[in-house]
């Protein structure tokens, strides 16, 4: 594998420890033929990516995952220095400030102003889909939502680019996105380049 500087291509990754990591590759895949997609599961691999994809999955077993990986370090400094980043789900549960509902051995990088409450919406039987309007794409995008964290509380540097009943769904803090829902389960690709807007 080489570097987006060796090899002069654009480089994303997706955090691929567990949970929906192989559709999001292939979609950024799709956006974009010359770009190039790794998946992450060590330091050496975080160090090639402009920018990352953070997928739904189960938060406390990533976390748990991100310290057998080595990666929890590496990963907060790359966040604390900008690195764009986009979480799903789970993804969102790990950039937040606060977790509610979560468990003791859990932790977030506290990346986005946020406060969630983890399966807010229900348990998985629960699970919904939703038409959603998101502030810069013109038409409705289907939104899945499945055991998805509920957004309680953001703080002032946070965007609401779409909300459901009047939570936030989709939130944007600078460089850094966060949608409740999967993104990657419909072929819908407009939000993978909404991300791939912020990394270039
Ligand atoms: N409820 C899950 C968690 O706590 C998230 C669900 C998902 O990513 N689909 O991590």
């Amino acid at each position: 594998m080489v570097t987006t500087q060796q090899s002069g291509r654009r480089c994303v990754g997706v955090l691929a420890l567990q949970g929906a990591f192989a559709k999001h590759t292939s979609m950024l895949e799709d956006c974009d033929p010359d770009l190039e997609v790794i998946e992450v599961r060590t330091p050496k691999q975080l160090e090639m990516v402009d920018g990352l994809i953070i997928p739904g999955g189960e938060s406390s077993t990533i976390s748990k995952l991100l310290d057998l990986n080595d990666l929890r370090q590496p990963l907060a400094e790359r966040l604390d220095a900008g690195m764009p980043v986009f979480g799903t789900c789970a993804g969102m549960i790990l950039l937040a400030t606060e977790v509610l509902d979560g468990r003791e051995d859990q932790h977030s990088f506290a990346t986005i102003d946020l406060s969630v409450r983890r399966n807010g919406y229900g348990s998985q039987l629960d699970s919904f889909e939703a038409d959603l309007l998101i502030v810069g794409l013109d038409d409705p995008y289907q939104a899945i939502f499945i055991r998805a964290p509920k957004v309680e509380a953001v703080g002032s540097s946070v965007e609401i680019l779409a909300s459901i009943d009047d939570s936030p769904a989709l939130v944007r803090s600078g460089q850094r996105l966060a949608s409740s829902f999967h993104p990657e389960l419909t072929n819908d690709v407009r939000l993978h380049r909404m991300f791939l807007d912020t990394c270039f």
